[in-house]
């Protein structure tokens, strides 16, 4: 039997985080010829529309469509070979009302979500699964939920004796990887500019140097990176702050993107940084 090809899996909460804080290395892998599959756990129903002077491509669309539409732009930017929406519905921030729907992501039972998710899994066949840390980055509910299902899923999925619906064979990823924002980029994009309103959240939660295991520089799809994330419109508007930084701050902030590895790692030199998330993944 032939190996599988190589893939990535990368599974996010809502629509634009996978541009955000992964739009680099999906572009690279997928370049260098790796199936790029992405899960997105919500819809995005709760975003909010930050452009008083935003029109949705059609009259009457809901907050749902708009945002699967971008999303559909984004996949193409990226180069996504296989897309899966967990279909549960955006939770809101904390204290959101939305947390309480029963059809929510935050509200989602645990083993269920986590057995949808060992199935893909199962059926696309990574190499490589990249979520969030426990924090979820902003301790969003929903961002924090990806962290826990895809933590359980990873293992479970490798697991004979876990039948699930599909009835695919056992598939135990290789290696998972936490996205990191390091400190000293959010301290840097909070000195930049004046305006607090076009901010990131001020309970972003970044990680130290010393824990950041893998740096993987993207300078090279910065471009279409940024046109992945312009393509969720509705959320980047026309007035947002990423819309509006120099090419120097694009590749500042944005030039590298940065990953603590979880599990199968690679040991590294005292202080050295990983380059590459399938090193001696490669058959
Ligand atoms: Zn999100």
């Amino acid at each position: 039997m032939s190996n599988p090809p190589l893939t990535l899996m990368l599974v996010h909460a809502h629509p634009d985080d996978e541009a955000i804080t992964t739009g680099g290395i999906m572009l690279k892998y997928a370049e260098e010829g790796a199936r790029v599959v992405l899960v997105t756990c919500t819809r995005g129903e709760l975003g909010d529309i930050q452009d008083p002077g935003y029109v949705p491509p059609k009259p009457g669309m809901t907050m749902e469509e708009i945002r699967m539409t971008e999303m559909s732009d984004a996949l193409g930017v990226l180069k996504v070979s296989a897309f899966h929406c967990m279909d549960y519905r955006d939770s809101g921030m904390a204290g959101n009302p939305g947390n309480d729907d029963p059809k929510s992501f935050h509200q989602a039972d645990m083993t269920e979500a986590s057995n949808r998710l060992a199935a893909i899994i199962r059926k696309e066949r990574p190499q490589v699964v990249i979520t969030y840390d426990e924090t979820g980055i902003y301790y969003h509910p929903d961002h924090v939920k990806a962290h826990q299902i895809t933590q359980k899923a990873f293992f479970d999925a490798g697991k004979p004796d876990l039948l699930l619906e599909d009835g695919k064979p056992a598939w135990q990823p290789a290696r998972l990887y936490h996205i990191a924002i390091p400190m000293a980029r959010i301290r840097r994009y909070n000195q930049e500019g004046t305006d607090p309103a076009s901010r990131p959240p001020s309970s972003i939660v970044g990680t130290p140097e010393e824990k950041i295991t893998t740096r993987i520089d993207i300078e090279k799809y910065l471009d279409r990176k940024f046109e992945a994330i312009y393509s969720h419109k509705s959320q980047i508007g026309g007035n947002h702050r990423f819309r509006n930084l120099t090419l120097e701050q694009r590749k500042e902030m944005f030039g590298y993107e940065h990953f603590v590895c979880a599990y199968g790692c690679i040991p590294l030199m005292e202080g050295g940084k990983e380059k590459d998330i399938f090193a001696g993944l490669r058959i």
